[in-house]
């Protein structure tokens, strides 16, 4: 499903997300361009993760899935960054797997000391 995300994508990136607790899909995004001239390259888009964790309020042991197609249409690493890994714990997320060029990895943060509940 989130290869299919990043399918959708219309990025040079093309990374997508899906957020899922338990069997239930909470929600998905691909990345999306942010269309700013002032912003530099870097923060050119936002990212799938932080696009999907602004549709939603912490959510506590959901597990988040990221995938990435390269210009072949095949998976590519799609470890979350810093700035995302930070959004992710903040939200409550542990948990990610995302695709890797020969498989797929599996990354856990540690959660903040703050109630994650509360940030929202
Ligand atoms: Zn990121």
């Amino acid at each position: 499903m989130a290869l299919k995300q990043a399918a959708q994508s219309e990025c040079r990136f093309r990374v997508g997300a899906v957020l899922a607790k338990g069997s239930r899909v909470l929600g998905q995004a691909p990345n999306r361009r942010r269309n700013a001239p002032w912003v530099d390259f870097r923060h050119a888009t936002f990212h799938a993760e932080e696009a999907l964790m602004r549709r939603f309020p912490a959510r506590p042991g959901a597990v988040l899935y990221v995938a990435r197609l390269d210009r072949r249409n095949c998976p590519a690493l799609a470890r979350p960054c810093d700035r995302c890994q930070h959004v992710l714990s903040t939200h409550g997320i542990s948990l990610v797997h995302y695709t890797t060029a020969d498989g797929a990895g599996t990354l856990c943060l540690s959660q903040p000391a703050v109630d994650a509940r509360k940030l929202g």
